[in-house]
């Protein structure tokens, strides 16, 4: 046995003797001595004796006052008090005091060793208990602090415990859980419970989580989610796949979106096409002209696509800067605002104005980028304009930066949707009942652009009555007036 024992006692013999003694009985003892009951706080405030022997009379400050600090500073080490014959009423205080035994003088040695294995071992113990004390708290702390939705529920099917992340993702508290039923308690559980795969021992490959939805308030709240059994019952383990799910759903949108969109121009060129090679049918030039031209059109807008998703793809994965350079402005919006108006020229109902005002500074930004995005965002507003009216385009200094207003009279959009059509490939009218087709990706690539210039792209709209999409790009610093490129973070 290894412990390390402090014997305090002003009787300098029985300092010399006792340690002996005890080294002849014991193995792998240390003993530290003391005579002062100060000198004996010193040491033990330095060391965490396995245990302490005390005289119960010291000059100066008696055994059972010592006895006292002892329990404040090691509330855990047991004293072992020495008292002299026919002091058995103190001795009797200093065990109701909390001492863990007493010895008499003269002192019975075996009687003395046995006292001290015994308070070695409950020493060992407590220390074994502390330790596992500490454990059992860094586990739950662990499981305070898992990103993973944690809970347990008994053999009786009562919840037992309900970790915070578990009360993050769903909404419910824990104290509204723990105590209940599971089945009470967790809407949906009585249908989902049996569903959820429970492995008999933990570790990988054990079980496979399943998706299942909890349906917490008339919201759906779809988990990945699987058991251990264990002795005190079932251990669940889930995580959030609500948001994974609506992007699996977008994605299944964006597929039947893009191929509708490739379908389009495809049937119209290989009609085209199919027409032109026919030799029983005599087309005049005008004919074969109009579908040359289609076929040009239509191969036009399948690259279109094509460039839009890729740059989609290239902005989401960080290969992709932009050139800022100090730009005028008013140049190009004209001929942006021209194009579109040759563009949309076939259409009598739309009016696209500029308003230019006066004293606009210089933008630091990628002119091409620039250009892109207000050729998309006029665009979408004819496009969802089908009733035709006015778009306008406004360009006017507000605050550091050069403000691009594009207003139209269109479709709107309802006040719920109006952050939502900023996210890849969120349409409005995935099923094109408005018969306006597109990628959804056109918003989503503007706002991507207009951030790395270090810009904002928002917008105001009224369902029914029209929208404004409004870009805001700072005006431009006039010393760096040089070019420079500034590669962009994804
Ligand atoms: P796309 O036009 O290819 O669908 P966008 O990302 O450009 O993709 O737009 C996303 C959605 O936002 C559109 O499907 C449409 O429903 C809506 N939207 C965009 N611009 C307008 C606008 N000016 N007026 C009404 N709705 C718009």
């Amino acid at each position: 046995m290894s412990a390390r024992i402090l014997i305090v006692d002003d009787d300098p013999a029985l300092l010399e003797a006792l340690p002996d003694a005890i080294a002849l009985r014991m193995n792998g003892i240390t003993i530290d001595t003391c005579e002062t009951a100060p000198g004996a706080l010193d040491k033990i405030q330095q060391t965490d004796y396995d245990v302490i022997v005390t005289d119960i009379k010291l000059p100066g400050m008696d055994g059972l006052e010592l006895l006292d600090q002892i329990k404040l500073l090691r509330p855990g080490t047991p004293t072992v008090l020495i008292t002299g014959h026919g002091e058995r009423d103190l001795a009797v205080r200093a065990l109701r005091g909390g001492a863990y035994d007493f010895v008499q003088k003269p002192i019975d040695r075996d009687y003395f060793v046995a006292s001290l294995e015994r308070a070695i071992q409950v020493r060992g113990l407590d220390r074994h208990v502390d330790q596992q004390r500490l454990e059992l708290e860094r586990h739950a702390r662990v499981l305070q602090h898992i990103d993973r939705g944690v809970f347990l529920v008994d053999e009786e099917g009562i919840i037992r415990y309900w970790n915070p992340a578990a009360q993050s993702i769903t909404g419910l508290a824990t104290d509204e859980l723990v105590g209940r039923r599971a089945d009470e308690a967790l809407p949906g559980w009585d249908a989902i419970g049996p569903e959820v795969p429970v492995a008999q021992v933990p570790g990988p490959g054990s079980t496979e989580a399943k998706t299942l939805p909890l349906d917490i308030e008339g919201r759906e709240l779809w988990v990945s989610i699987s058991g251990v059994q264990f002795e005190d019952g079932i251990v669940y383990a889930f995580r959030n796949l609500t948001e994974e799910r609506a992007l699996d759903e977008l994605k299944g949108e964006f597929v039947a979106t893009v191929s509708h969109e490739l379908r389009t121009p495809l049937a119209a060129i290989y009609g085209a096409a199919q027409t032109l090679r026919r030799a029983d049918v005599q087309l005049g030039d005008e004919n074969r002209a109009r579908l040359l031209e289609v076929i040009a059109a239509e191969s036009e807008r399948l690259s279109r696509i094509a460039g839009e998703i890729l740059l989609a793809s290239n902005l989401d994965s960080g290969r992709f800067s932009v050139e800022r350079q100090q730009l005028e402005v008013e140049e190009l919006v004209t001929e942006v605002v021209d194009e579109m108006r040759a563009v949309v020229a076939s259409r009598q109902d739309i009016v696209i104005d500029l308003v230019a005002k006066n004293g606009l500074s210089p933008v630091a930004c990628d002119g091409d980028k620039l250009r892109q995005v207000l050729i998309n965002l006029l665009d979408n507003a004819v496009k969802y304009s089908p009733d035709g009216g006015r778009i306008e385009v406004r360009v006017e200094p507000h605050d550091n930066c050069v403000r691009f207003v594009i207003t139209d009279e269109g479709l709107g959009i309802p006040h719920g949707e109006q952050q939502r059509i900023f996210g890849k490939f969120y349409r409005l009218d995935p099923r094109l009942t408005r018969g306006v087709g597109g990628t959804g990706l056109g918003l989503y690539i503007c706002r991507e652009l207009v951030r790395r210039m270090e810009g904002r792209l928002s917008v105001t709209s009224s369902e029914g009555r029209g929208s404004s999409f409004v870009v805001d790009l700072p005006a431009a610093v006039v010393e760096t007036s040089h070019s420079k490129r500034v590669s962009q973070p994804a």
